[in-house]
């Protein structure tokens, strides 16, 4: 059984990439966002791979999303083993199906689901970033963590180990109910108010999730942003906003972020070790300069390993001599994102005394000087 839903999407490149590696599906009653990583067009195959795996994969058995996004990770993760330019690609998912009365969420990465039912916006899953945990393990704070600056480092994504452990969700729903998924283009620019604001304010999927994208981009979005609503039959949300009786701020009640109001049964899939966690968040912390379309380029992650294209400079690799080239190839590793600038500033200086670029021909002109 699904539920008879209405549904929208929409994503955008954002202000400074050169592809879109984010994707989507909207094919009820499964919809999922995904947002792909790696070096070339790497990230764009591994959200795009995920995706079709999904697309052909998902059965309405209670935890055959669950096991949908396994095999998708056992497919991307067999692309990026078996082909060079493919190596260390990953990607984001986040997926639901909607029944009736009810929503499976199956979700790997930094995207998100988030619930909105009158006027509470509720986030549904948990980032799997190392900020994430530091969170839970109180280390800092939810203040903190939304500027901390390796929000973005991913403990887990698709297609990076051959098996992965996927966070399983089980939504009780009531009419009217919203479901919002978006890949962190949309949350690393929006906050949750300003998200809440503009689900409140749309009551058409398709303009709200265009407005989401919109603002986000708006806002200065350099990341690709992509939505995914989904609208359950029944009173409208919108509506049912605008008659509640007003109340004055005092009055109002603290908005719930948290599980409140929700049942959520977290159905706990099959572990992975949590030293190869640990291994991994220890690699994901760290920064390297290696070399992206024949220009000298920022990563965060680990070379060959989990790694997020940060920054593209203006120096061609091939202006360098052949000793820091073979070096980049392999990935020069830096403490942090300002010795990794250090290290460009050094190539840019060798650069200097090797040959100058041609000035004028870079075929990415709007991308700022390192
Ligand atoms: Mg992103």
């Amino acid at each position: 059984m699904r539920a008879d839903v209405r549904h929208a999407a929409a994503t955008d490149i954002g202000l400074s990439r050169e592809t879109n590696e984010d994707g989507y599906l909207t094919e009820p009653p499964l919809f999922a966002v995904a947002d792909g990583m790696g070096g070339h067009m790497a990230g764009d195959v591994a959200s795009r791979v995920a995706l079709e795996v999904l697309s052909r994969g998902v059965g309405l058995d209670p935890g055959a999303l669950a096991e949908a996004v396994k095999d998708a990770n056992r497919e991307v993760h067999q692309q990026a083993v078996a082909s060079p330019e493919l190596k260390g690609m990953g990607t984001t998912i986040t997926a639901m199906v909607a029944r009736p009365e009810r929503a499976d969420i199956a979700h790997v990465g930094d995207s998100r689901a988030y619930l909105y039912r009158g006027e509470v916006l509720t986030r549904l899953t948990r980032d799997h970033t190392v900020v994430e945990r530091m969170v839970r393990e109180g280390r800092i704070d939810r203040e903190e963590a939304e500027h901390h600056p390796q929000r973005s480092y991913l403990e887990r994504a698709l297609g990076v180990e051959p098996e992965v452990e996927v966070d399983s969700y089980n939504i009780a729903t009531q009419p009217g109910d919203r479901i919002l998924l978006c890949t962190d283009g949309l949350t690393g620019m929006l906050n949750e108010d300003e998200i809440r604001d503009i689900l409140q304010s749309e009551r058409d999927p398709e303009q709200a999730s265009k407005r989401l994208v919109s603002a986000a981009v708006e806002a200065g979005g350099s990341d690709n942003v992509t939505v995914v609503v989904v609208d359950y039959p029944g009173a409208d949300p919108v509506e049912r906003a605008t008659v509640a009786v007003p109340q004055t701020a005092a009055e109002a009640p603290p908005r719930v972020r948290g599980r409140r109001r929700l049942t959520i049964t977290a159905l706990v899939v099959a572990g992975i070790l949590a030293a190869l966690v640990a291994t991994k968040a220890a690699a994901l912390s760290r920064w390297y300069v290696g070399e992206d379309r024949g220009r000298v380029a920022i990563f965060r992650g680990v070379p060959g390993f989990l790694h997020k294209l940060e920054k593209r400079t203006e120096i061609p690799t091939e202006t360098l001599p052949a000793v820091y080239r073979n070096e980049l190839e392999e990935g020069i590793v830096a403490e942090n994102r300002d010795e990794a600038g250090e290290i460009v500033s050094d190539l840019k200086d060798i650069q200097a005394q090797h040959g100058a670029p041609k000035s004028g021909s870079s075929p990415y002109p709007n991308e700022p000087a390192p």
